[in-house]
């Protein structure tokens, strides 16, 4: 039956009323028994949501609470990525716990960044490694057949949803073959994140990541993660520098990946322009100047060479999750640019706006006059390809 816009809009928002209750309930409970009754409920009515492929309703009550700034916020996010990312499921020896997750790989390269399908030996010794290093002795692991960038990621929380419930039908197989030609185009960026996902499935209640079983701390399965996966990467990124992260639950793997991805980009930076041009970082200017759409979006970061007028290159450094124009960032990008050598740093304090090459949708990026202008690599030096037209 076609429904009107009007009736899908009360259905959904009716919907959304409920899931907003039952995070506030969540949010003021005082014991850890009334949380259980709030999230077995706010558990419930988000999986009929998920089933029903109902986004809206679940972005609906999200925004709701976004614009109260509340704790109800967070439990509500908190419990719709878990339902989406974790599922129980029964099988023939018992239920098991079948989780989402992410091992994100920061990466960069003169060359672009490949996206691509990883070959069979190259997913055998990525799984092998995950099983002897990552996860637990009990896991069961599947991996997705393809290096994602970030634009290939599922981009709703039912898409993302159905990618664990497909990876979830080839655990026996252990690799799920993706389709490629349902993948979105992906940007070029000198430095950017590239994705191995895939499920991981254990006895209920028993531990997915060695971390879990008590023996070795995180950082020590980063450690070992990073020198088991080297050869692996290597064959993927082919003229790339990179740096595997820690694999984790899918959403948190994602945004760990998103904050070290700033920082990396701006040693990325700083290591291609000193090699591609031959000179020392503290012949670089960098400037940096905050965007603004109605409130302040990200801050992007101008290269100049001393004495030269020209922007050579350039990044956006976004704010993530709670930060805003009260929040240490420029702190941080000049405690970043100095460790990587710069020592000349200007901070243009005019609100900028998020201007866009009209020709090849670059970013524009700030130069000592305060303007925004398109980055261009001098002439004679090899470019990124980024930015000709
Ligand atoms: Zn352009």
């Amino acid at each position: 039956m076609k429904t009107s816009p009007s009736s899908r809009r009360g259905r959904a928002s009716r919907e959304a009323d409920r899931l907003v209750e039952l995070a506030e309930g969540l949010a003021q409970s005082g014991s850890r028994a009334e949380d259980r009754f709030w999230e077995t409920r706010l558990d419930t009515e988000i999986d009929a949501l998920l089933t029903a492929g109902d986004e809206g309703s679940l972005n609906a009550a999200l925004d709701r609470l976004a614009d109260r700034e509340s704790r109800a916020y967070e439990e509500l996010a908190d419990a719709i990525e878990g339902r989406v990312e974790h599922v129980m499921v029964r099988t023939s020896d018992g239920m098991r716990d079948v989780l989402l997750f992410a091992s994100p790989v920061l990466a960069w390269s003169r060359m672009p960044v490949p996206t691509r399908v990883v070959g069979e030996k190259t997913l055998e010794a990525l799984t092998k490694a995950m099983r002897e290093h990552v996860f637990s002795d009990k896991a069961d692991l599947a991996l997705a057949d393809y290096f994602f960038s970030p634009d290939q990621l599922p981009e709703s929380f039912g898409e993302t949803a159905e990618l664990r419930a497909s990876l979830t039908n080839h655990i026996t197989l252990g690799r799920m073959p993706v389709d490629t030609g349902s993948l979105n185009e992906t940007a070029q960026f000198l430095a950017d994140q590239r994705y191995i996902l895939g499920v991981v499935s254990v006895p209920e209640g028993e531990p997915m990541f060695k971390w879990q079983e008590g023996l070795i701390t995180r950082d020590e399965v980063q450690a070992a993660w990073r020198q088991a996966a080297h050869d692996s990467l290597s064959t993927l990124l082919p003229a790339c520098g990179f740096d595997p992260m820690l694999p984790r639950a899918y959403y948190v793997a994602c945004r760990d990946a998103d904050r070290a991805a700033r920082p990396f980009s701006i040693t990325a930076s700083v290591a291609f322009l000193t090699t591609t041009l031959g000179i020392a970082p503290k012949m670089l200017t960098a400037i940096i100047a905050g965007c603004y759409n109605r409130q302040l979006e990200e801050y992007r970061i101008g290269f100049q060479v001393e004495h030269e007028d020209e922007v050579i290159h350039g990044i956006v450094w976004p704010l993530l999750g709670a930060e805003d124009e009260m929040s240490d960032v420029v702190e941080e990008i000049e405690a970043t640019l100095s460790e990587a050598g710069i020592t000349h740093i200007e901070m243009q304090r005019q609100r900028m706006p998020m201007e866009y090459c009209e020709d090849c949708g670059a970013p524009l990026y700030p130069n000592t006059d305060g303007e925004l202008v398109h980055a261009e690599l001098p002439d004679n030096t090899e470019s990124t390809g980024q930015h000709l037209h």
